[in-house]
């Protein structure tokens, strides 16, 4: 396997995904310690290279180079010359794209078109967005009601942020969580999912390449019981940035309680995508299937919940199936894929006890719904129907290529059942209808909701979920916020 690999890969980029590799600390990349892991290719399910387990010691070591350089250089550098070195790291990004794209593409079994055209993108734009921000992070003179006094604010960053990413976009949710953390002036311990490490250890080298002073951006690799657990509990953590599954953001925030760190959590959704009959139907068709099979159902944010009016569920349900069956399912750094394998051969039999379910509850399985017949996680886009608001096929989130089709009849039926489930991630509604778009926009409690498109995403435009979609927005002011916090002077003019 190791020859077809290097036949899918470039020279450069081949060479850093076998090699061994440790946590990134105080600059550079330290040998593996003892305790390492494997690394699966998930298109094959051969092992790709071994990965540094990082202990305590060496979560320790990352912490206290954050620290460091939080305390000295990158800590006190003028807020124009932080522009200047995140502006050079978007650059670097750019300029090392093709290479980037390749390490997400072979861990994630991503189709490397797909992290080539989206991904590697919005990770640049991150950059560059916040990069605009550390000149215009300003404070407030207070009026207070107080005789002879001066109050005024300043914006201070927390200083070490432990960000903690999941397997399925491994380079957007790093930049995700360290380009407005840095542009804050933070220093970060960035730990990767133990699936997907390769994109953020080349990140690190670009940070330190770009001029960010070592220590400013450290890496720690590991399985999150060990490496994660040793870094949110560590006393200099002082912020917990953390994208993932709503188990481990419950458990996390637990722990931010206890230790009183500041916490953002970006957790799941299971999204209401919803077609009126009076919409364009062969285009909120295309959109669904797009979204619900786009990286396998891979994505928080994907519309696996898509509900139908009734008169028009045949058409969209014929639709979503010759989209489905045009995906060419293959290896994701094979350039004519359109959908990969699932991220690992764990995560495909959960999907597949999903599915075990549907039949006993009432529903069918309308297409799909099987292996591959070859190496590899690879399951079929896959769509059910007939399933209740409470089946877990549609109350819970899947993270698969797995649609669940509701039709339903009204719209005071549709906006309670919409709203039934226990995440508010997003939504979207399609209708020609300007008035209905706006009422049922504003009816659901969904932290974004798309009109007449789907998973449209910008570094400017604030995004996040409610109920238990998580706490805090990335993305925006808002998103910058979050890694900042207020110190009050007061001044006697008496
Ligand atoms: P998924 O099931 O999608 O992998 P998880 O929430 O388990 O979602 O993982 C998201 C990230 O959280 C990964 O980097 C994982 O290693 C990390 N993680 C899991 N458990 C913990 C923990 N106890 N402490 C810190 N990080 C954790």
């Amino acid at each position: 396997m190791a020859t077809a690999l290097e036949s899918l890969m470039d020279q450069r980029a081949h060479a850093f995904a076998t090699a061994e590799h440790g946590a990134f600390i105080d600059g550079a990349e330290i040998a593996p310690s003892e305790k390492t892991f494997s690394t699966v290719d998930p298109a094959t399910g051969e092992v790709i290279t071994t990965v540094a387990e990082s202990e305590d010691r060496v979560v320790d070591q990352a912490v206290q180079s954050a620290a460091k350089a939080f305390e000295g250089e990158w800590g006190s550098m003028l807020p124009a010359d932080r522009e200047t070195a995140l502006h050079r790291f978007a650059n670097l990004v750019e300029e090392n794209a093709a290479e980037l794209a390749q390490y997400d593409a072979l861990e994630g079994g991503k189709p490397i078109a797909q992290v080539e055209g989206v991904d590697l993108p919005l990770a640049v734009e991150q950059f560059r967005y916040y990069a605009g921000w550390p000149t215009k992070i300003q404070g407030a003179t207070v009026p207070v009601s107080t005789p002879n006094a001066h109050v005024y604010t300043r914006r201070m960053p927390l200083g070490v942020v432990a960000a903690i990413t999941p397997w399925n976009f491994p380079l957007c949710q790093a930049a995700i969580k360290l380009a407005p953390a840095l542009a804050a002036g933070n220093s970060v311990v960035l730990k990767p999912s133990e699936l997907t490490s390769l994109s953020s250890l080349r990140l690190a080298q670009l940070a330190v390449e770009a001029g960010l002073p070592a220590g400013t951006v450290n890496v720690v690799t590991g399985s999150g019981a060990g490496t994660g657990q040793a870094l949110i509990s560590h006393p200099l953590v002082n912020k917990i940035s953390f994208t993932g599954s709503e188990a481990t953001g419950r458990h996390l925030g637990a722990e931010a309680g206890r230790s009183l760190k500041h916490i953002s959590l970006e957790l799941g959704g299971k999204n209401p995508n919803i077609i009126f009959a009076d919409a364009d139907v062969a285009k909120a068709a295309a959109y669904a299937a797009t979204t619900a099979y786009f990286y396998s159902g891979q994505v928080c944010f994907s519309g696996s919940r898509l509900m139908v009016e009734r008169s028009v569920v045949d058409e969209v349900v014929e639709a979503v199936k010759e989209h489905a069956s045009a995906l060419v399912l293959g290896h994701g750094l094979e350039r004519a894929s359109t959908m990969g394998p699932l991220a690992s051969a764990h995560h495909r039999e959960k999907v597949e006890r999903y599915l075990n379910t549907v039949e006993g509850t009432g529903g069918t399985v309308a297409f799909g719904g099987s292996r591959l017949d070859r190496a590899g996680f690879f399951l079929q886009p896959t769509a059910v129907i007939g399933s209740a608001d409470s089946d877990p096929v549609v109350a819970d989130e899947i993270f698969g290529p797995v649609l669940a089709i509701q039709p339903f009849d009204s719209l005071e039926e549709l906006i309670p059942r919409a709203n039934s489930g226990k995440y508010g991630l997003s939504a979207g509604v399609w209708t020609n209808d300007v008035r209905k778009a706006h009422n049922v926009a504003q009816q659901l409690r969904a932290g974004t909701v798309w009109v007449n498109t789907y998973a449209d995403y910008n570094a400017a435009a604030p995004f996040g979920g409610t109920k238990s979609s998580g706490l805090g927005k990335d993305c925006g002011p808002d998103g910058l916020d979050k890694f900042l916090e207020s110190q009050t002077v007061w001044m006697s003019l008496a």
